[in-house]
């Protein structure tokens, strides 16, 4: 009884899954390109990869965390400081409803 046929993968940070079409992916570039951690908005690029919502609060999440240089480097030292950027604006330029990038202004502890 599959309602859809699309894979299916989970956020690094929420673990909520969702269509892989949804999410934004991350991957690592191989050694020889600099194995530095990029956005992937094509989701097509070869290398070992990570997903996450595009919500600005698992974003954010995953910036203070440096969710994915740890999970796809195993080295927080590989960021790409322009990484989370990047994401949040794919992450808003995807978005079907703006009031959903600015709905929470989650407090800062
Ligand atoms: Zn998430």
């Amino acid at each position: 009884m599959k309602q859809r046929h699309a894979p299916v993968r989970s956020c690094t940070v929420c673990r909520q899954t969702s269509d892989k079409r949804e999410l934004l992916r991350v991957v690592r570039l191989p050694e020889k390109e600099g194995g530095q951690v990029v956005v992937d908005p094509t989701g097509k690029r070869s290398g070992r990869g990570a997903y996450v919502c595009p919500e600005v609060q698992c974003i954010e999440k995953a910036r203070k965390s440096r969710r994915f240089e740890r999970a796809l480097a195993g080295d927080a030292n590989a960021a790409n400081p322009q990484l989370y950027d990047e994401l949040m604006s794919l992450a808003q330029a995807r978005s079907t409803n703006p009031i959903t990038s600015i709905r929470s202004d989650p407090p800062m502890k």
